[in-house]
């Protein structure tokens, strides 16, 4: 190994660790901490073919992140770095920075941009650093990539002070997942990712798609906040702004109420009345629920339609790529969208298709169309790559 890094991504729910060598993505440990802040907060600890599972005492950030720790003391004196996941860095943060008590502070001051996410992520930091005072650590933000996005995409058609005063503008999410998979994309496809313009497409339990030109973030779904764009697990996506005011009068709920209701009980989960997760859904349908089918369709009709919109961004398409546990596992989400997209010289190989392009170099296109992809993401390498470049 040339140098290892400890990656962390700190969730409200979920604290997930990874020691990797950012060269080669090998791992040689790989940690999960699932359902924080409840009374049955679990640790599991995979290291090559071993599996150790704990209940930490503690079940806050803290707890388990020293659980984890304390189980990998051999492992963690090796490493280099630790890298951390931040999704968003606001308009100071642009690109991944080596974190200090001035960093952490300007963070802090960071979270009414995403109260969801980042005091969770500053849970992990503070945690970290704390474990680890010895170590260089970094924030990787997810908004980073989209950087580059120009003035007519970042922009709302808001009264300009909401912009020059309170930083109201699109920033996009799952940077580095759009970063790897176009980079990875171009390899693929045996070009220079300088030639190509594509739309990447990272459907989790969030969802995102982003316009890639020239391997530059120039427009993307989503937008102050992770709310905006595709359907997700939990999330509604796009909504008219009207709706917020007009059922918040109509069920007697103040503002936060409304927005909760948008981004945990909508979405895959809102529609179908049944899940949140694709999977359950696909088997819901299959067995006759016409409400997991109607999720289903608006799921991919809304990503067929922005994958369309985001082409306009690209002036000509060279590739859409899939990713993702979604993105990455189901054929019946991609062969839906892509049979919206006829009208883009995109046509299906349903082969290919089915089973994930595992045997077509990831290619799941007919011949004659434009190509499209399936490329798992590795959002963990992108932080490791960028820990290890300002640690090294
Ligand atoms: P996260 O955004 O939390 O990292 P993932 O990228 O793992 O989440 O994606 C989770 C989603 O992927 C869930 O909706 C899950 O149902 C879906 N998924 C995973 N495997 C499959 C599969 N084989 N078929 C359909 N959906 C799948």
């Amino acid at each position: 190994m040339a140098a290892s890094i400890l990656v962390l991504n700190s969730g409200s729910s979920s604290v997930k660790l990874a020691i990797l060598d950012p060269v080669t993505g090998d791992r040689a440990v790989t940690g999960l901490a699932e359902r924080i802040g409840t009374d049955e907060t679990t640790v599991r600890i995979r290291r090559g073919s071993e599996e150790l599972t704990s209940t930490p005492a503690d079940g806050s950030h803290r707890g388990v992140i020293a659980d984890l720790l304390g189980a990998l003391t051999a492992e963690v004196a090796e490493v280099a770095g630790v890298g951390h996941r931040v999704v968003h860095g606001g308009r100071r943060f642009t690109s991944s920075v080596l974190l200090d008590d001035t960093v952490v502070k300007a963070l802090d001051e960071l979270t009414e941009l995403a109260p969801l996410h980042l005091p969770a992520n500053l849970a992990g930091i503070d945690a970290a650093r704390a474990e680890l005072p010895g170590h260089p650590q970094v924030a990787v933000f997810d908004t980073a990539f989209h950087r580059s996005l120009p003035p007519h995409a970042y922009r709302y058609a808001v009264p300009a002070g909401w912009y020059e005063d309170h930083a109201v503008r699109r920033y996009g999410f799952h940077g580095s997942s759009h970063r790897y998979v176009s980079a990875r994309a171009a390899v693929l496809l045996e070009r220079p990712l300088g030639s190509l313009r594509m739309v990447t497409v990272h459907l989790g339990n969030g969802c995102s798609a982003t316009a890639v030109r020239e391997g530059r973030s120039v427009d993307t779904t989503m937008g102050l906040t992770p709310l905006e764009g595709l359907v997700m697990g939990t999330r509604s996506g796009d909504v008219d702004a009207g709706l917020l005011g007009y059922i918040a009068g109509r069920l007697g709920l103040d503002l936060a109420a409304v927005l909760d209701q948008l981004n945990t009980r909508s979405g895959l989960l809102g529609l179908s009345g049944i899940s949140n997760d694709m999977r359950s859904l696909e088997q819901a349908a299959d067995a006759g629920s016409a409400a997991a089918a109607l999720a289903i369709e608006v799921f991919c009709y809304r990503l067929a339609k922005a994958i369309g919109a985001l082409a306009v961004a690209l002036e000509r398409l060279d590739a859409v790529v899939f990713t993702g546990g979604i993105g990455e596992h189901s054929a019946t989400v991609r062969s839906k969208t892509l049979a919206r997209l006829g009208l883009l010289g995109i046509g299906e190989d349903a082969a290919a298709n089915a089973d994930h392009g595992e045997r077509t170099g990831g290619r799941i296109s007919a011949s004659g169309s434009v190509p499209v992809l399936v490329v798992p993401t590795d959002e963990e390498l992108v932080i490791a790559r960028d820990t290890w470049e300002l640690v090294r």
